[in-house]
C-alpha cells in the first residue's frame, strides 16, 4: 500500500486513522499516496490556529507579514520541480498546465508581498475619511478595519491545489489571520507538500498554517463567529455550506466561488477575415483545452453573429483537430487528463445532457490517446457542440460540464446576445472580441453587473491581454448569482474579507491617538 500523508494539525504532524483514501494517477491508474483526517481532534486544530497563530500574526505589522509572504514564496520557488512532479502525476496535467497552478500560486504570493509593503508598519486599516457627528467637530466618526480574531478556513476545489491555496492564503496571512486549508481530496497531495515545505522552513509563526487532508466531516461544526470560511467548488456543495448552522446561525462570514457558465462574444463588427474573429477562435480553443477545460473560468458558451456562425464552426474545429491528448509526460501531448475516472464519467454524463439539445461539430471521443490506455486513463478530447436555436436550448445555459466542452451559438442582435449571456444567471467572466471601442465599452458595462470580470479583446491588445480564463491577482475573481456571489483578489481589496469594519466614534483627541496606528486602505 502507498504511504499515508500526515496532516499538519494543532501544530504537529498527525496521521489520520484507518486505511485512508487513495490519490490516483489519472493517466496510469496507479495509486500514489493516501490521505485520512479520521480520528483527528478538529476542535483542537482550529483552537490552536485561533489561539496561537492569530495573536502571533496580529502582533506583526502589515510590512512584517508581507515579508513572511516573500519568504513563503522563496520556499515554494526552491521546491518548484517537486511540485511539477506531483501535479503531473496526481492531476494528470501537462507541464505547461501545471505551471498555471504552481507558478500562478508563486506569482500571486509575490504580488501580495509587494502590495503589503505599501501598508508599512501599521496594524489597522483606515477606511475613508472621518465624519463630524457634532457641531464644530467636537465628536466624530472614523471607520477602521482590524483583522478578525478567528481562523480563515479554506475548503478548496480539485482543479487548483496550489493556486487555490495561496491565492486565498496570501491576503489572509497579510491581514494577520491564521490559515487552515482542506484541499479537495483527489489532488490534496500538492497542497499538503507545499504546506510541509513551508512548515519545515520555519518561516511562519506557530499556528499560522494548518492542513487537513481527507474528509471534511465535522469541520464546519468547529467554526465560531469570528472565523471566516472561503469555499471553492460545486454549486451543490456550496448550497450545503450556506445552510450550515455556523453560517446560517453563527454568522461565520463566507465567500463562495462556485460553478459558472462563462461566455465569449464576437461583436457584430467582426467578419471571418478580421483579427477579432481570429482572436476569438484561438481564445476559445485555448480555454477548451487548458487543464482539459477544468477551469471555473473556462469558456462554455460562444456567441457569434449569425453571419459568422459557419466560419466560426469551421475555424474552431480545424484547431481542435490538431490537439494531441494523452499522457502529459509525453512532450507531444498538449492536453492531459481529467482528474479521475469519476470526473470523466461526469463529463460524459454532462455531454449527453447537452447533446439532447445540440449537435456535435467535433467529437472528443475521436481523438486517439497518446501513451494512454483508454480503458484506464481519464482522458477525453475536446468536444465542440452547436445549436442554431440558443433560446430553446436551456441546458446549454444551465449545465456546467467541467471538462473540454463548449457550445457555439448564433445571435441576431446585441440585445439577443446580452439576453442569452444572462441566461447563465451570473458568471465569473465573459470575453468580448471586436474592434470598435464604443461598442466594446457599452457591452462591457452592460455585462458588468452580472460578471466578476469582463475581458475585452481588441486587435490593439492581441499580444498584451492576459487571457480570458487567467485569474490575475490585480483583478477581481468571483461572480454574482450562480457563480456563488463571492469576491476574491483584486489587489488589496481582498483584505476586506479578513478584517472587521468598525466605526470609532470619539472626541478629536481620542481619534488623534487612533489614526497614527493605522494606514489608509488603498486598494491599488
Ligand atoms: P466539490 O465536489 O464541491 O468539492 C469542493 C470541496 O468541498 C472539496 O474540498 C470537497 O472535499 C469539499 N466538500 C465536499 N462535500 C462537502 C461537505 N458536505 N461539507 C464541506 N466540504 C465538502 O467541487 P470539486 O468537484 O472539487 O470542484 C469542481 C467544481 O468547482 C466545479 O463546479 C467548478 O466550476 C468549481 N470551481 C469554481 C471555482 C471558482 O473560483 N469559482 C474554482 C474552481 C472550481 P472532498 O474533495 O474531500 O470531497
Amino acid at each position: 500500500m502507498s504511504s499515508l500523508l500526515p496532516n499538519y494539525w494543532a501544530g504537529r504532524w498527525q496521521y489520520g486513522t484507518g486505511p485512508g483514501i487513495p490519490l490516483m494517477d489519472p493517466v496510469l491508474g496507479q495509486e500514489l499516496v493516501r490521505v485520512s483526517s479520521d480520528g483527528l481532534d478538529l476542535e483542537q486544530g482550529l483552537a490552536h490556529a485561533r489561539e496561537v497563530g492569530g495573536p502571533a500574526l496580529r502582533a506583526l505589522s502589515y510590512r512584517e507579514r508581507a515579508d513572511l509572504l516573500s519568504r513563503v514564496g522563496e520556499v515554494l520557488q526552491a521546491h518548484r520541480e517537486a511540485y511539477f512532479e506531483i501535479a503531473i502525476a496526481n492531476s494528470g496535467t501537462t507541464r505547461k498546465d501545471s505551471s498555471i497552478d504552481i507558478d500562478g500560486a508563486i506569482y500571486t504570493l509575490g504580488q501580495y508581498a509587494r502590495w503589503g509593503q505599501s501598508l508599512g508598519q501599521a496594524r489597522v486599516l483606515l477606511d475613508g475619511p472621518g465624519c463630524n457627528l457634532a457641531r464644530g467637530g467636537a465628536f466624530a466618526s472614523r471607520h477602521v478595519l482590524t483583522p478578525t480574531r478567528g481562523v480563515a478556513l479554506f475548503i478548496n476545489a480539485f482543479n487548483f491545489p496550489a493556486w487555490g491555496l495561496w491565492e486565498k492564503a496570501a491576503p489572509a496571512l497579510l491581514s494577520g489571520v491564521p490559515v487552515v486549508v482542506k484541499p479537495a481530496t483527489a489532488t490534496a497531495w500538492l497542497a499538503q507538500r507545499m504546506v510541509a515545505d513551508v512548515v519545515a522552513a520555519g518561516v511562519l509563526p506557530a499556528g499560522a498554517l494548518s492542513v487537513l487532508c481527507g474528509s471534511s466531516r465535522g469541520l464546519l461544526d468547529t467554526l465560531q463567529p469570528f472565523d471566516v470560511l472561503s469555499f471553492t467548488g460545486s454549486a451543490q456543495t456550496a448550497a450545503l455550506i450556506r445552510s450550515h448552522p455556523a453560517v446560517a446561525q453563527a454568522s461565520v462570514r463566507v465567500n463562495i466561488e462556485a460553478d459558472s457558465l462563462n461566455s465569449a462574444i464576437l461583436l457584430p463588427d467582426a467578419t471571418p477575415d478580421s483579427q477579432a474573429f481570429e482572436l476569438l477562435v484561438s481564445e476559445v480553443v485555448r480555454e477548451m483545452t487548458v487543464k482539459s477545460g477544468q477551469k471555473c473560468t473556462a469558456i462554455r458558451r460562444i456567441f457569434v453573429p449569425e453571419a459568422c456562425f459557419d466560419a466560426a464552426a469551421e475555424a474552431i474545429v480545424a484547431q481542435l483537430e490538431l490537439v494531441s491528448v494523452g499522457n502529459p509526460r509525453n512532450e507531444s501531448v498538449r492536453m492531459g487528463a481529467l482528474v479521475n475516472r469519476e470526473q470523466l464519467g461526469s463529463v460524459r454524463e454532462g455531454l449527453a445532457a447537452l447533446q439532447s439539445q445540440t449537435e456535435v461539430l467535433h467529437d472528443g471521443n475521436d481523438h486517439a490517446l497518446i501513451d494512454a490506455d483508454p480503458a484506464v486513463a481519464s482522458c477525453i478530447g475536446p468536444t465542440l457542440l452547436a445549436t442554431r436555436h440558443p433560446q430553446d436550448a436551456h441546458r446549454v445555459h444551465d449545465t456546467e460540464v467541467f471538462g473540454p466542452v463548449a457550445t457555439l451559438m448564433p445571435y441576431r442582435s446585441l440585445d439577443e446576445a446580452l439576453s442569452l449571456v444572462h441566461r447563465g444567471q451570473g458568471s465569473l467572466v465573459t470575453s468580448l472580441y471586436g474592434a470598435q471601442p464604443q461598442t466594446l465599452a457599452d457591452m462591457a458595462l452592460a455585462l458588468a453587473d452580472s460578471h466578476g470580470r469582463v475581458h475585452v479583446v481588441s486587435p490593439d491588445v492581441a499580444a498584451a491581454h492576459s487571457g480570458h480564463g487567467n485569474v490575475m491577482p490585480q483583478s477581481l475573481h468571483g461572480g454574482p448569482g450562480r457563480a456563488g456571489g463571492g469576491e476574491e483578489l483584486g489587489g488589496l481589496r481582498a483584505l476586506g474579507f479578513y478584517h472587521r469594519r468598525s466605526a470609532i466614534q470619539a472626541s478629536p483627541s481620542v481619534l488623534a491617538e487612533v489614526l497614527p496606528q493605522g494606514t489608509a486602505w488603498t486598494v491599488d
